[in-house]
């Protein structure tokens, strides 16, 4: 099966968050099951270009909206160890920023406008190529467009080119929508004809996430349980209507991670490898944390972890709630994280007050990810709610133990360390239910509790996680189950 698989972030080029893990995993995996997968993204100012070259192969080509003509370039690379091709749609004012989405928390004024462009393109693009994909695989309100203009746009609606391609939108995160001034309408090559009640309409705005939902031929999310969720006016950011109409049509498809990059058996970002037979080097890690962090060495204090945006959705408020009875339990805790500037503010306090226990570090970085995961003993996602998440299961495969809530992938993934489920070989990490801080905390003291008293116990539980497999074999027979189904 030919697919184009479309995303504004892919790893190692760029990536701001989890669909960019996704993005530079999934088509391997689906390209080892025979398909001719390639990927389509933005060219970004922040890219490393002496890194990963970049070969032209477009010199120029024309990007019709509605009244106008734009010029994109594009150029590609090949996905790192494989044969994918990434084609970059090149366009300097609009891509060749600092910042992929925002700059310093603000968002670009005209990323209606920029991601609009970047569909259009990627669409001209192919049939500059003369490559007709069976399936475009859309992603988040970035390139949700795409199925917009397949059906609506006037000159590609009329082109024999396009006609029969069908279109999966996957949702990644269903809380940012890019909602705009509907008035952007008439800038982005579209008329008023979908801004309607079953169109793209949404309290007064247009919303790019809402037209993924409706204009493509199947939609999928990235857990069974949040595909469930999101469905519920709790969890559904006043979307849940929307997708109970097509509920039908809405799969739930666990991601899985990539093991030749979070595996600390070939790891070449942790200071010493590791492996569930040879457990000697994850307590070498734990030191080198310990010293990196300033905090005292000690292998029998346990170290929490924590590598997360610094949103609302991942829980902070319930950690603001009782930051000192966990720092009182004998404990160390590591951040590494970037985001809102109240929870930049609620960390540098609790750095101030607690130096000996707390490794506070708030930027983004990926190597310093990497050694968290392999020198912490716990890893903390207390989310309000998670599509997914990818540190959970990153952590399972470094043997270091998830405190969890009980909310999507997360339910998904992890199993309570409840006495009999562990020695059936389920338990993997500490599950709690009630979004509150008493929730939270009790899990924290079961967790930390069991780390100082019960040794066999712990190893059982860390090697269970261990042993999980969250590759993305069988994920990727799910998604191609799902082309076969819009194709067939
Ligand atoms: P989300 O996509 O909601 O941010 P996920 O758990 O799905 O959450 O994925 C987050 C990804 O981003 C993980 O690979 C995580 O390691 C990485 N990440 C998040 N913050 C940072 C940071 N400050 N430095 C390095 N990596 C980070």
């Amino acid at each position: 099966m030919k697919i184009l698989y479309v995303s504004s972030e892919v790893v190692p080029f760029a990536k701001t968050g989890g669909l960019a893990d996704v993005a530079g995993a999934l088509p391997r995996a689906l390209a080892e099951q025979g398909h001719d997968i390639r990927i389509a993204m933005p060219q970004y100012g922040s890219m490393d270009v002496d890194q990963y070259p970049l070969s032209p192969i477009l010199g120029e080509i024309n990007v019709h909206f509605h009244n106008e003509t734009l010029g994109a370039a594009v150029n590609s690379a090949v996905l790192p160890d494989s044969e994918i091709p990434v084609y970059f749609i090149r366009n300097d004012p609009y891509f060749n920023r600092k910042g992929l989405y925002n700059e310093k928390g603000v968002d670009y004024p005209d990323n209606a406008r920029r991601f609009a462009f970047f569909c259009m393109a990627t669409l001209w693009m192919l049939r500059a190529l003369d490559w007709k994909p069976d399936v475009i695989h859309t992603n988040d309100w970035q390139s949700a467009l795409i199925p917009t203009y397949l059906k609506y746009h006037p000159d590609l609606k009329t082109d024999d080119f396009y006609s029969g391609i069908k279109v999966l939108y996957t949702i990644h995160n269903l809380a940012y929508q890019g909602s705009f001034d509907r008035e952007i309408l008439k800038t982005i090559g579209l008329g008023w004809e979908v801004y309607t009640l079953e169109g793209m309409e949404f309290y007064g705005n247009i919303n790019l996430m809402k037209a993924g939902i409706v204009f493509s031929d199947e939609i999928s999310t990235v857990s069974e349980t949040y595909a469930r969720e999101i469905q519920q006016e709790e969890y559904g950011c006043g979307l849940d209507g929307v997708l109970r109409a097509r509920r039908d049509q809405l799969t739930g498809i666990m991601n899985g991670i990539d093991y030749t990059v979070w595996n600390p058996h070939v790891d070449q970002l942790i200071p010493v490898k590791f492996s569930p037979r040879s457990m000697g080097g994850k307590t070498r890690c734990k030191k080198a944390l310990q010293k990196k962090n300033n905090l005292p060495v000690n292998k029998e204090i346990p170290i929490i972890g924590m590598i997360s945006r610094l949103a609302d959705q991942k829980g902070f408020d319930l950690i603001s709630g009782i930051v000192d009875e966990m720092m009182k339990l004998n404990l160390q805790f590591v951040l590494l994280g970037t985001g809102e500037p109240k929870y930049h503010d609620m960390f540098e306090k609790i750095k101030t007050r607690y130096p000996e226990k707390a490794g506070i570090n708030l930027t983004f970085n990926n190597r310093l990810a990497h050694e968290i995961e392999a020198g912490s003993d716990m890893f903390l996602m207390p989310s309000r709610y998670e599509p997914c998440g990818l540190n959970q299961l990153y952590s399972l495969k470094y043997g270091t133990v998830p405190i969890v809530r009980k909310t999507g992938g997360l339910a998904d993934s992890i199993t309570d360390a409840a006495p009999d489920s562990v020695k059936a070989g389920k338990g993997t990490g500490f599950v709690f239910e009630e979004y509150s801080s008493k929730a939270l905390l009790d899990a924290i003291k079961r967790a930390v509790d069991l780390f100082h008293n019960d040794k066999k116990y712990w190893k059982k539980l860390r090697s269970n996680g261990m042993a999980a497999d969250y590759s993305w074999g069988a994920s990727a027979k799910k998604y191609e189950t799902l082309y076969q189904k819009m194709t067939g």
